[in-house]
């Protein structure tokens, strides 16, 4: 594999650009409004570079005053934002204005909870919960921005390949900008939760004969023929949004970084979104530590595991099959950046098993937080490194939970139907008093 030589973080002082639209692979330079899918010049993967964040004056700002611009847009301050994408907007699509489209999104939570702390053996885990976004996955971070940027180029449709929840995300949001969406998913592999999203958001709904590596590959060739805005995580604008769960739980920690960053990982946007984070927050001086991300795979779709496992010598593809849908992805579109953010930050590529995600769940789920399976994959993680030794005990980890705990009903019934291993079933009575003792004395 071929990695380009590190290219600038930020444009040029010089440039009077915004934005640019960068190839990773090339370096060739794009319009930030150029709507190509992927480099016409060498089919690579494009990158938005901005240019530094600058005060009245013109000059760069230092990190105080950018962290005092993120605080001063946050919420009830006076040039207070109610999006956690956009309170970053200097950092995410600087020239896009007040001309968004935002539901809003993000300010989600990082929680503490003593059971996962327990369940991890872990006692600095913080939890941040992805799945409080408008509908219920981090895709809505993404979404914002790559719908904003479809009407600013003009796009006439926006379409997306997805497991699910990019889809549910990406009908949520061309609808609230009035375009026409269209979504390729894998026909039966699409969690319930995030079918009846997509459906009720007015998306076309195409369910494809096939997984959803054939329906990236399909989406990818309509769009390039009949010209609709492609959403898909290899959209730059999506990576741009996604960043902005990293700055925020950064900005949520005063800006000390934890010692690890945990996320699961399919398609690798995201962990492609936080490794140009923080590559971007270190260059600024908002940190001075770099976190170690981790990304986890489901162990039947881990080809990125297996690639971080021999240095990444190789770019491997699988046949995919996991109980987490979101994750279960063969041939993931964000390779190259990828690598790119595990070799920046230091980074560990590890897979759990499918008892070993289902098992966290249930621990996140007891602890009344709750998650959709291919979420719990992060705390399965934690888990089995502090097992390991890599993460000790005392360690601040973030571990990141991706999407609600609605998203996958289907496999909630699974686990709780009388006689499952560890189910709570429910219990059907007559109404009595009772008939709840008994339940009661029953469970005593
Ligand atoms: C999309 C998604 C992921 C995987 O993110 P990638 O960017 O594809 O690696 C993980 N969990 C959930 C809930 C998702 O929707
Ligand atoms: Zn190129």
């Amino acid at each position: 594999m071929t990695l380009a030589a590190p290219a600038p973080l930020f444009l040029d002082d010089h440039d009077p650009a915004a934005s640019r639209q960068r190839c990773a692979a090339c370096l060739a330079q794009l319009d930030e409004r150029d709507p190509s899918p992927e480099c016409p010049r060498c089919g690579g993967l494009l990158e938005a570079v901005h240019r530094r964040p600058r005060g009245a004056d013109g000059a760069p700002l230092p990190p105080e005053a950018l962290r005092a611009s993120f605080a001063q847009h946050c919420c009830a301050r006076p040039l207070g934002h109610p999006s956690g994408v956009w309170r970053f907007g200097a950092l995410v699509m600087p020239a896009a204005g007040d001309a968004i489209t935002s539901h809003p999104e993000g300010n989600t939570p990082l929680l503490a909870r003593g059971a996962l702390a327990r369940y991890t053996g872990c006692d600095g885990l913080l939890i941040k919960h992805e799945g409080h976004n408008p509908t219920g996955s981090f895709k809505d971070r993404g979404m914002t921005a790559a719908v904003t940027q479809a009407v600013r180029v003009g796009a006439t449709a926006v379409a997306c390949a997805s497991t699910g929840n990019t889809s549910a995300s990406l009908a949520a949001y061309a609808a609230q900008a009035g375009l026409p969406g269209l979504v390729f998913v894998p026909a039966g592999k699409i969690a319930l939760g995030k079918l009846a999203q997509t459906l009720a958001y007015g998306a076309r709904t195409l369910l494809v004969r096939g997984d959803f590596d054939a329906c990236l590959r399909l989406v990818q060739d309509a769009s390039r023929q009949l010209g609709i805005y492609l959403a898909n995580s290899i959209n730059p604008w999506r990576v741009e949004g996604q960043k902005t769960i990293v700055l925020e739980l950064l900005q949520q920690l005063g800006w000390d970084p934890p010692e690890f960053i945990v996320l699961p990982a399919g398609n690798l946007g995201n962990t492609a979104a936080f490794g140009k984070a923080l590559r971007e927050a270190h260059a600024l001086g908002l940190i001075t530590r770099m976190p170690r991300l981790v990304s986890v795979q489901a162990a039947g779709a881990a080809p990125f595991a297996r690639g971080f496992a021999d240095g990444f010598a190789t770019r491997y593809r699988v046949q995919a099959e996991t109980v987490a849908t979101a994750i279960r992805i063969g041939d993931p579109a964000s390779w190259d950046r990828a690598v790119r953010a595990i070799r920046d930050t230091d980074g560990i590529v590890t897979a759990c098993t499918d008892a070993e995600i289902l098992e966290a769940k249930r621990a996140i789920d007891a602890a009344g937080v709750g998650c959709e399976p291919a979420s719990a994959a992060s705390v399965a993680g934690v888990r089995q490194l502090v097992a390991a030794g890599t993460i000790r005990p005392g360690d601040r980890v973030v571990a990141v939970l991706t999407g609600h705990v609605l998203k996958d009903p289907g496999i909630l019934i699974e686990m709780h139907q009388d006689g499952a291993a560890g189910a709570n079933a429910p219990v059907e009575i007559d109404p009595t008093v009772a008939a709840v003792a008994a339940v009661l004395s029953a469970a005593a």
